[in-house]
């Protein structure tokens, strides 16, 4: 007897990189072992050397193929073992390991758009829909669109045993968001890409494209974030240690060096509107969904807790946010 496992994987596409997959057939009671791929056809290789090394790192049950099937999730190494400039997975697994003793955890959230052909989904044929109030968390045919994916694509997250939080529709329609944690660097960054892989696989069957495009639709609409909670051990036992982080996020040239990392096309998202501080202007605040990290109003209550980074686009790698965010507040914590 055999088995499917389904090898997925992040290929070179700039600015923003795409998944891919491809499907192995195992020998009942094999491990998937490491594979190759043409690298040429995925932006990761020129045509005369273009073999490229899969190896597994985190693999799953397959909620779709279902049985014994599974999903398995590869970092891209050259054939020499090393890592591809693309792999931003082996960026991040030294700076885990260096903190780890400071029990990072993070929880994304995820916000996407569904696409019915060039429009969003909900969008009229050539119009508008009404303008944004009814849509957020709303309930109704003339409200919601796409629900049968999202419930479908929930069932899946967790048939798949992802840390999968929570979803909810947002504010503009054919728009919603789905959180994953909280769960360690590692752990969180390889759920989202599976869960964006179950996202995108599960809309193609109603012939519908999900996109993490940070501002889907021109004017007055909502853009899409991946809010980032951030938390160590020590901020979840005590105050001070909030507030050391959130000032080490302003500390120098550490807002340029994150923003420019948050993802393509951060500046058409951060304008100051729609519930976002401007992408040149570092602030944190309590309770505060302008500023650019905020404190929940329950952390301050409770005097410890979490922080909310809500500078990320959606399209922000996820190896890349909660590296960036170890490095910065654990360096600090740990002084
Ligand atoms: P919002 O109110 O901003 O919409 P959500 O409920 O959508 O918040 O998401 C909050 C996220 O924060 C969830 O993924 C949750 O698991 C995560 N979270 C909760 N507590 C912590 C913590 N201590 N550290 C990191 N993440 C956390
Ligand atoms: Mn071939
Ligand atoms: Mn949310
Ligand atoms: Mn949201
Ligand atoms: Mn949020």
């Amino acid at each position: 007897m055999s088995y499917k496992a389904e090898y997925i994987w992040i290929d070179g596409t700039e600015p923003t990189a795409l998944l891919r997959s491809k499907t192995k057939i195992l020998a009942d009671g094999a491990e998937p072992s490491v594979w190759g791929f043409d690298g040429s056809s995925t932006n990761q290789a020129e045509g005369h050397s273009s073999d490229r090394v899969l190896r597994p790192v985190f693999t799953c049950p397959d909620p779709i193929r279902g049985g014994t099937s599974v999903l398995v999730l590869c970092e891209v190494e050259e054939i020499d073992g090393a890592p591809h400039k693309s792999n931003t997975r082996a960026l991040l697994r030294p700076i885990a390991e260096q903190f780890a003793d400071q029990e990072s955890w993070f929880g994304i959230e995820q916000e996407y758009t569904f696409f019915k052909g060039s429009r969003p989904l909900g969008f009229p044929e050539g119009g508008f829909p009404a303008p944004q109030g009814p849509y957020y968390c709303g309930v109704g045919a003339d409200a919601i669109f796409g629900r049968e994916i999202v419930e479908l694509h929930l069932d899946r997250c967790l048939a798949a045993g992802l840390a999968i939080s929570g979803i909810n529709a947002e504010v503009m329609p054919g728009q919603w968001e789905f959180q994953v944690g909280p769960a360690s660097p590692l752990d969180v960054s390889d759920h989202m890409w599976i869960a964006r892989w179950l996202l995108y696989r599960t809309a193609e069957e109603f012939g519908v494209e999900a996109t993490l495009d940070a501002k889907p639709a021109r004017g007055d609409w909502n853009g899409a974030g991946a809010h980032t909670n951030f938390s160590t051990k020590a901020m979840r036992e005590g105050y001070e240690p909030i507030i050391t982080a959130c000032e080490a996020l302003g500390q120098d040239d550490k807002p340029m060096e994150h923003i420019t990392q948050y993802g393509v096309g951060i500046e058409s998202r951060l304008t100051g509107a729609h519930e976002t501080a401007p992408w040149n202007k570092y602030s944190y605040g309590v309770s505060n969904r302008g500023a650019s990290v905020r404190i929940p109003w329950q952390v301050e209550v409770d005097q410890k807790g979490y922080i909310e980074d809500r500078r990320p686009n959606a399209n922000v790698d996820p190896y890349v946010v909660t590296r960036l965010l170890v490095n910065t507040c654990c360096s600090a914590l740990e002084k």
